[in-house]
């Protein structure tokens, strides 16, 4: 599963750090960060999510008021939003 998170989007609620770790606060910014992503493009952070860690994405994927996080199969296919 890959998770794509668009900084730009992100308003800092921060819904997503409390449901996985693999997001984190950026209290200054007011951003969340996506720990270890790749900037694809400007504001756009890429990773591929462990399977152990896929429930948890996805319920940092589901809690987020804007829609800044997507979430994908193996298979590009788009699941979350
Ligand atoms: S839940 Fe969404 S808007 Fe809130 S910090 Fe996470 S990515 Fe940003």
């Amino acid at each position: 599963m890959r998770i794509e998170f668009d900084r730009d989007t992100c308003i800092g609620m921060f819904q997503c750090v409390a449901e996985w770790d693999g997001f984190e606060r950026d209290e200054d910014a007011g951003k969340a960060v996506l720990v270890d992503g790749e900037e694809t493009a400007e504001d756009l952070f890429v990773r591929e999510v462990p399977e152990d860690a896929e429930l948890d994405a996805k319920f940092a994927a589901r809690t987020c008021p804007v829609d800044a996080i997507t979430l994908y199969d193996d298979d590009g296919e788009q699941l979350i939003p």
